[in-house]
Parts: structure tokens; C-alpha cells; sequence
């Protein structure tokens, strides 16, 4: 069998077959689906660690296709980005967040930073900052009330590109964090050149926290960089109260994760916040 194994990629296998199989049925469904109204985002609360306000919202894609089902974004997501889809897809996404980041903003309620996932493919973008500003001017969301969330495997893969594209953002007075810190290798002399102003710490060191001594050290590590970097922390993932206590202890600023909320459709989470105001 081992014999065969070393081999079998010279074939087409059926598992290669299904897989093809499958990517095409979902390039072929997404074509369609923000024509057919098939997306909806869901907000997740970021939550001061300190008085346990919401204090913004993380953006997020969510799919249901009639006969898929509801199709995760981490299986439709590198789909969209290999076929090009993900610039439309994503320009909704900002326009949708920000419109209902600018409705929140208008209904009296504690003011929030809504957070939105850049994928690589708009990040390399040039026309990146123009259409975030002028999303952001035709809703009418002032430009601190939005952040971009990049992953630190995207930063570092052209980590020259990313200081220039952050700096282009930054002029326009858009917001940038570095999402699933402590993935991607960032060396401290780039950190310090990214125009970030948060990191948040990937849920893959916190969901151990209290038991791995690595992942405690990770955490520990990252808290106090950001902290003599001037950035704020935000853990993800925090699904316990002893992973909160941790946190809280160790100074991180923020958290998000089910501990508090999972992800909700937009009226769910404006009650959330309603409960919080009052
Ligand atoms: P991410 O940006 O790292 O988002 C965090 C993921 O963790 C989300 O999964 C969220 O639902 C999940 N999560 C939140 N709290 C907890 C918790 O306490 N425990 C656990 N186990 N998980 C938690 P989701 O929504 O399935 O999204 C997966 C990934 O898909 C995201 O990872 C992001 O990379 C990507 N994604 C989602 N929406 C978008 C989007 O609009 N644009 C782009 N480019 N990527 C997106
Ligand atoms: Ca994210
Ligand atoms: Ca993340
Ligand atoms: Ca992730």
C-alpha cells in the first residue's frame, strides 16, 4: 500500500477526481449567488476584557446555497479567491458592514469599530484604498469606524508590498489589525513597520491555553510585544472562563469567541448590544 501511495499522484484519483468535482460546482454556484441573494453576514461581538463592553464587530460571510446547505467559508473562500470572485463578493461584504456599521452608529447605541476579513486578493489590489474610500463616503461611515482585518501569512508572503499598501490605507484613515497573529513568522522590524494598530491572537494559542505551556508562552510573548509596540491585543477563539482570566491577567485588551457570542445574523446582534447600552 505504501508502494501505491507514493505513486498514486501521478493518477487521477478519485478523490482528485471529487475534489475537481466539487470545486467546480462551487465556482459555478458562487457565480451566482449574490445575484440570487444567497449571502448574509453574521456579526460576532469584540468585547472589552476590561468592563465587558462590545465595543466592535467582526464581519462575516456566511453562504446557503438551496442544495449545498450552508458551505463554510473556509472551503469557499480559497474558491472565490482562486476564481477571481472573491473582488465582487468582498466589495459586498464592505459595503453591507459598513452600511450596517453606519446604521448601529445612527441608532444612539455605544459606538463599535466594525472589523471586515480582507482576503490576499483584494489586499494586492491597486484600487484597494479608492474603493474602501469611497464605500466608506457613500454610506457615510466616518473612516475610524472601520478596520481591515489581514492575515499574517498574507503580510509577510510581500511583507515591502504590505508596508506600502498599509500606508496607502493609513493615509485614508482606515484602520488595519493583523489577524491569526503568531501564524506567519512576522519579524519584529516589520511589525514595527506595518501601520497596524492591533494584533489579534490566533485561536489556535488559545484554545490551550491553560494547559499547553508553549501556547501560555506564545500568548504571554505576543501580549507584551504588542504592549511595547503601542498595539492593542484582541484574543479569538475564547471559548472558557479560565482562557478569559488568563487573558485578562496577562493584559490583553480584547476578546472575542462562543465565551460571549458566536457569530449572529445583524438584528440578534443589535439586540446584544441594546442589552449592553442599557
Ligand atoms: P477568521 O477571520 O480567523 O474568523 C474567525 C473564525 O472563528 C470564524 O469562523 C468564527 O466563526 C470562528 N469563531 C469565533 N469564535 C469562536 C470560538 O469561540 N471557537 C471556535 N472554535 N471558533 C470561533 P468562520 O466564520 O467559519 O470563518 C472562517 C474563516 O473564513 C475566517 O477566519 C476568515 O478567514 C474567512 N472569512 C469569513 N468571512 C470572510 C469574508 O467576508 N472575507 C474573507 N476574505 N474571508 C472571510
Ligand atoms: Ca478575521
Ligand atoms: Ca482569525
Ligand atoms: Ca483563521
Amino acid at each position: 500500500a505504501k508502494q501505491e501511495g507514493r505513486h498514486s499522484f501521478c493518477f487521477f484519483t478519485p478523490e482528485m477526481h471529487a475534489r475537481l468535482a466539487r470545486n467546480l460546482q462551487l465556482v459555478s454556484a458562487l457565480r451566482q449567488a449574490l445575484n440570487l441573494g444567497q449571502f448574509e453576514i453574521h456579526y460576532q461581538p469584540q468585547v472589552s476584557i476590561a468592563d465587558g463592553r462590545i465595543i466592535g464587530a467582526e464581519a462575516l460571510l456566511r453562504w446557503r446555497h438551496p442544495e449545498l446547505g450552508t458551505v463554510s467559508p473556509a472551503e469557499f473562500i480559497p474558491v472565490a479567491e482562486d476564481s477571481g470572485l472573491i473582488l465582487p463578493i468582498g466589495e459586498w461584504v464592505l459595503r453591507c458592514a459598513v452600511r450596517q456599521a453606519k446604521a448601529w452608529l445612527e441608532t444612539g447605541l455605544a459606538p463599535l469599530i466594525m472589523a471586515v476579513n480582507l482576503s490576499v486578493v483584494q489586499f494586492r489590489h491597486p484600487d484597494l484604498p479608492k474603493l474602501v474610500t469611497r464605500i466608506l463616503d457613500e454610506e457615510g461611515l466616518p473612516p475610524e469606524y472601520l478596520e481591515l482585518e489581514l492575515t499574517e501569512g498574507v503580510a509577510m508572503q510581500n511583507p515591502q508590498g504590505a508596508i506600502d499598501v498599509m500606508n496607502n490605507l493609513h493615509e485614508c484613515g482606515i484602520r488595519m489589525s493583523i489577524d491569526d497573529f503568531g501564524t506567519g513568522y512576522s519579524s519584529l522590524s516589520y511589525l514595527k513597520k506595518f501601520k497596524v494598530y492591533k494584533l489579534k491572537i490566533d485561536q489556535s494559542f488559545v484554545r490551550d491555553i491553560s494547559t499547553d505551556p508553549e501556547d501560555k508562552a506564545i500568548v504571554i510573548a505576543v501580549i507584551s510585544l504588542a504592549r511595547s509596540l503601542g498595539l492593542k491585543t484582541i484574543a479569538e477563539g475564547v471559548e472558557t472562563a479560565e482562557q478569559l482570566a488568563f487573558l485578562r491577567n496577562q493584559g490583553c485588551n480584547e476578546m472575542q469567541g462562543y465565551l460571549f457570542s458566536k457569530p449572529l445574523p445583524a438584528e440578534q446582534f443589535e439586540a446584544l448590544l441594546k442589552r449592553d447600552t442599557d
